[in-house]
């Protein structure tokens, strides 16, 4: 097993006090012992500088080379389980900690151990979680009571359900591209005409014409950190409303110190996969770009042919605080952003009190109209 790991020059951090590993604290956003409680800042003066430590990695050298730069910190002897939902297909890893009795992403304990042919990329980098579990309780409170007509079950539901830290697995790319763009430009001009109204009279109006002019041009856009999501247990429509996750600022290098005691999600969007999708979506983006490059005011038949050149990579893990619930027979997702906090959910509507909620319009309508008479 080829074993390339970056983060195993960070070392582990022991308890001062009683030697156990140390574990990252949300509240005091520092590193925590679990058994005494003593706190110690992250890594004092051996921090690198912002930004320098997490590297790009070559994206073309990583998919030549699928072995390379794989495994979870083999070389520093952590401890990682991986299991998997049978109900949601999430799979989750637990760096040198407990696993959980029920799926982290739906509440199914239906879990079980999850054999893996070829280990995962290892996370280069990652943003630690910022908001603690007692202030996302918080604002989960306040967002359970904005709901309208949710279950009054679901209210008291904010202060009991397990709330679960994971860490979510991310993509993100750069790339140089530089496109060849040609189009018609469309130049409006406007004509006045005449014609005959229904009464036959003669009446004039302004008619809009367009002047079409062959155009080209060239155009070069750097993408800086493009994401792509790797996970399968969060619903994609939540995650777009949480995000951003600010990585081109905030990133700390991984460190098994981060993720020890939470969940860990392996990723299911292979780094293949995950740059066949970062491809199209600079395709679309650099169709936009050029398209706004074309004179005129309007265009057709715009054709790019875009490079994207020196493509380079991180695997990074975003922070999330999840609430799964099922109500009836379906479950829903409740999805926070671990780092600024943003909550997206799905919550079931009642029947009862939308009815009650209609009926009262309507007697409303019934008053107003018989005050009326
Ligand atoms: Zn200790
Ligand atoms: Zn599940």
């Amino acid at each position: 097993m080829a074993e390339i790991f970056q983060a195993a020059s960070v070392g582990k951090h022991p308890c001062p006090e009683c030697g156990a590993d140390l574990q990252w604290n949300a509240a005091r956003q520092a590193l925590a012992c679990p058994y005494c409680g003593t706190v110690v800042p992250w890594a004092p003066g051996k921090e690198p500088e912002p930004g320098a430590s997490v590297v790009e990695q070559d994206l073309q050298q990583a998919l030549d080379n699928p072995a390379s730069g794989r495994g979870w910190g083999g070389a520093t002897g952590l401890e990682k389980r991986e299991v998997q939902c049978q109900s949601c297909h999430a799979i989750s890893v637990f760096v040198d900690g407990k696993v959980a009795r029920r799926c982290d992403f739906c509440g199914s304990p239906a879990i079980i151990e999850h054999a893996t042919l070829n280990d995962a990329i290892t996370p280069q980098s990652l943003l630690p979680f910022k908001v603690s579990e007692a202030q996302m309780r918080a604002r989960l409170r306040q967002w359970y009571g904005s709901r309208w007509f949710a279950p009054n079950k679901l209210k008291s539901a904010a202060l009991t359900d397990t709330l679960s830290g994971v860490y979510l697995p991310y993509w993100t790319f750069d790339a140089q591209a530089s496109a060849r763009w040609r189009a018609d430009a469309g130049h409006y001009y406007y004509e006045t005409e005449s014609h005959r109204d229904g009464k036959g009279n003669l009446q004039t109006r302004q008619v809009r014409h367009v002047r079409w002019v062959p155009a080209a041009g060239s155009l070069a856009h750097f993408f800086d950190d493009q994401l792509v999501p790797g996970t399968a247990g969060v619903h994609p429509a939540l995650l777009r409303q949480i995000e951003p996750f600010p990585t081109q600022t905030d990133l700390k290098p991984y460190s098994p110190e981060f993720v020890r005691g939470w969940t860990v999600e392996r990723y299911q969007i292979d780094l293949g996969k995950a740059e066949k999708l970062n491809q199209e979506a600079m395709q679309q983006q650099m169709q936009v770009l050029c398209g706004r490059e074309v004179p005129g005011d309007t265009l057709r038949n715009l054709q790019v042919d875009a490079r994207y050149q020196g493509r380079t990579f991180k695997h990074i893990l975003v922070p999330v605080w999840l609430v799964s619930y099922t109500y009836g027979a379906r479950s829903f997702q409740v999805v926070a952003n671990g780092y600024t906090g943003a909550i997206a959910g799905e919550q079931p509507y009642s029947w009862v009190k939308i009815t009650f909620a209609v009926l009262a319009v309507l007697l409303l309508i019934l008053l107003l109209v018989s005050f009326n008479q």
